[in-house]
């Protein structure tokens, strides 16, 4: 056992070794100030409790070849959880970045972790990653799980077992990921030995028994194979190693195999230069050993879906013991050990192209492992990986995978849309904080809910970062908002129905409100108040698409009364005409030279007061007046010498009749609707109708012919001139002749 000081002389000639730029003044200064710190802190094993960082910064240099700050880190990465030194000390000490990276550990150590679902433990890994920012912080704190679990036989067992699944299913993944086979298996096997000590140890015993067997068959395969490619001239590198415990645990476990029936105990890699010395090597495999039908599988032709390639093989030793030969290219190999952590994103959202080139500090990581300068590159090493996401927990330790900058409106509705809906607000870390705040990595976030919360304001919209907290917030407003919104509608729809005087009850009648909805472009009277509440649609708008509607549905029934009414009369009226009783002797006109002569209205040109007209004298009937426009009462007409002397003046008198009946003819184009239009047009002009009929052209016009009591010429040109209005009405005529 080295003392204190043997193992950090050890420890600087690590350093030296493979970095001889390293700074060792401020290692040692480091050491200094940590053993210092920690004085009289004791481990679990009763070790001065100097010994645990120099350890894991013999595994940062060792293992990982970092560079002087990082190790500096190591050596006091439990200053700042565990004793009195502070960030600033240290940070003024040696440097800002060193002081950041130990800040960085001890809050990676903060964290607690409780087994959770296979996605929580991604988040949790994620999050680990994230929170590291550089690269040097989780590299160091997987040296220190490395290190405590290989003295983790202090420990009692609960810390044991907790420990041990944490690193299983925390740091190995993360470890592997990251391209660190070799810490990968150890955290793996030193985990299984405290989960599950019986199949550990019966694994390892078993190995141990054989070893001696085993490591002389690998020898002598390995031999074998080299001895035949070189016969060959096929370059190559050729190596074997046996799996690790967990690993063949693990196959125990999964395929329900016993020791004996695991074929891959060993393994043989051989690394060529060409895709074609690959197919050349395995023909030669084949040639040495049998090899185990359907255990061969071409990664090459068919790449795994993480564009692993290679080609796999399963054969009978020549002891009788089968094996794996894997081979594969130099490039393959590259991608097989190294693009791994290339892969993370490209497993999660299945999207893998474009991810590569994030995740080349992994590969520059391991290459550097080969030499190079520590100092050089590890700087720039920051990681960007999951830059775009944060990651928070519940207070219950579940982990939400959030956008950046997302703010405590963002976890709520990830954790349910109801308890963003009765969010009051949120505590970070055990503080109220406003909901605008911006979450960071790790932070433990609480909602305060209220069940008489009102829900989200318009506001939250622009506060929230994910599209998911957007739209359910949307969603609220137009599912909530609705109710309030028909409500609301609905009132100023019947304040205006009130100001147009129109009872609800009309509206709401089945035979108005299917006419009505035709009308507006809503499926239902709520939609249209919802619409209406919502601003989406006016109150007016609506009531007065409605108004027209019951308007046109009123005159349609003033209509049929109209034409009924007009029906009566016209029976009436016939044996009756001329009225007698009302009509006086002259009936209004003035017959120039003649009293009390007979005047009767010729048919043909109904003429009324106003008109200008002339009389007939006819052969026994008394006078006949027409318009001095008829055609029957033309100027050739009453210059021809027979009759010439029978024309005589006549004028309206200031005592005319109540009425005259005349004609109207009407010319339209014929459309639906249009007799109804022209009834309404007579009944809100409040005309007498004698008669009304109407006839259809072949060309689709409509030829009326009106009879109509009328008081005078005022009156008949009004009533022409409403009816001209008439859409579709093209000429409105008085006929004569
Ligand atoms: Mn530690």
């Amino acid at each position: 056992m080295l003392n204190i000081q043997e193992q950090y002389d050890y420890l600087e000639k690590t350093i030296r070794e493979y970095n001889p730029g390293a700074d060792l003044q401020q290692i040692r200064a480091a050491f200094d100030f940590a053993d210092k710190a920690h004085a009289g802190q004791k481990r679990k094993s009763g070790e001065p409790y100097i010994t645990h960082p120099l350890a894991v910064a013999q595994i940062v240099a060792e293992e990982l070849h970092l560079d002087s700050e990082s190790i500096m880190a190591a050596l006091l990465h439990d200053v700042i959880e565990d004793t009195p030194a502070t960030h600033e000390e240290v940070a003024r000490l040696f440097s800002p970045t060193v002081a950041d990276l130990v800040e960085g550990v001890s809050k990676l150590t903060r964290i607690q972790y409780a087994t959770k679902e296979d996605e929580q433990m991604e988040n949790l890994r994620k999050m680990l990653i994230a929170m590291s920012k550089d690269i040097r912080v989780i590299l160091i704190k997987i040296s220190d799980r490395l290190h405590n679990m290989r003295t983790m036989e202090y420990q009692s067992p609960a810390k044991q077992k907790q420990k041990s699944l944490e690193t299983m299913e925390i740091y190995a993944p993360i470890a592997h990921r990251l391209g660190m086979q070799r810490v990968k298996w150890e955290l793996e096997d030193l985990s299984l030995k405290y989960l599950d000590p019986i199949g550990y140890d019966e694994i390892v015993s078993r190995l141990d028994a054989k070893r001696p067997e085993y490591d002389a068959l690998m020898e002598r395969t390995q031999a074998q194979i080299h001895q035949r490619l070189q016969e060959m001239g096929i370059p190559h590198v050729v190596y074997g190693r046996m799996k690790h415990p967990y690993s063949i645990y693990r196959k125990m476990f999964n395929q329900n195999k016993s020791l004996d029936e695991i074929f891959d105990l060993f393994a043989f890699r051989v690394v060529v230069d060409t895709v074609g010395d690959c197919y050349n090597v395995l023909g030669v495999i084949h040639d040495i050993y049998k090899p185990v039908p359907g255990r061969f599988k071409d990664y090459i032709g068919t790449p795994k879906p993480n564009g692993y390639q290679s080609l796999h093989t399963t054969v009978m030793g020549s002891d009788g013991i089968p094996f794996e030969v894997q081979i594969r290219t130099k490039e393959m190999h590259e991608i097989a050990e190294y693009g791994v952590a290339a892969h993370w994103k490209y497993k999660q959202n299945g999207q893998g192209a474009g991810t590569e080139g994030k995740y080349e500090w992994v590969r520059k990581l391991l290459e550097n492992q080969d030499g190079a300068d520590a100092e050089e590159f590890i700087h720039s090493l920051k990681i960007d990986m999951f830059s775009d996401e944060v990651f928070v927990f519940t207070p219950n330790g579940d982990v939400q995978n959030l956008p950046a900058g997302a703010t405590p409106i963002d976890f709520a509705y990830a954790i349910h849309s109801a308890v963003g809906n009765r969010m009051v607000g949120a505590k970070v870390n055990g503080r109220i904080v406003t909901l605008d705040h911006v979450l960071k990595n790790g932070d433990i976030v609480e909602i305060l809910t209220s069940k008489s919360a009102k829900g989200p304001s318009r506001d939250w919209m622009k506060i929230a970062k994910s599209n998911e907290a957007r739209s359910k917030i949307r969603q609220w407003f137009k599912k909530e908002k609705k109710e309030e919104n028909i409500a609301n509608g609905r009132a100023s729809f019947e304040a205006e129905l009130k100001h147009c005087g129109i009872a609800m009850k009309d509206v709401l009648s089945p035979e108005i409100l299917p006419l009505l909805l035709k009308k507006v472009p809503y499926g239902t009277l709520d939609e249209m108040y919802a619409a209406i509440g919502y601003g989406g649609f006016s109150a007016q708008r609506a009531v007065s698409r409605i108004q027209g509607e019951l308007q046109r549905i009123a005159k349609q029934r003033q209509q049929e009364k109209a034409v009924e009414e007009a029906m009566e009369p016209r029976q009436e009226d016939q044996p009756k005409a001329p009225e007698p009783k009302r009509v006086k002797a002259e009936q209004g006109i003035i017959v120039e030279g003649l009293d009390n002569c007979l005047v009767k209205f010729s048919k043909c040109c109904t003429p009324v007061p106003g008109d200008e007209i002339v009389g007939f004298i006819t052969r026994g009937y008394g006078v006949s007046v027409h318009r001095a426009d008829c055609p029957n009462a033309s100027p050739e007409k009453r210059s021809r010498p027979d009759q010439a002397g029978r024309w005589i003046k006549v004028s309206w008198g200031s005592d005319t009749n109540d009425s005259y009946p005349t004609s109207l003819e009407v010319v339209a184009k014929d459309r639906p609707n249009l007799l109804l239009d022209i009834s309404t047009a007579l009944s809100t002009t409040n005309t007498f109708v004698l008669g009304l009929n109407s006839r259809s052209t072949e060309d689709n016009f409509a030829i009326l012919r009106l009879e109509v009591r009328i008081r005078d010429s005022a009156q008949l040109t009004s009533l022409m001139n409403r009816l001209h209005q008439i859409s579709g009405v093209l000429n409105v005529t008085r006929p004569a002749g």
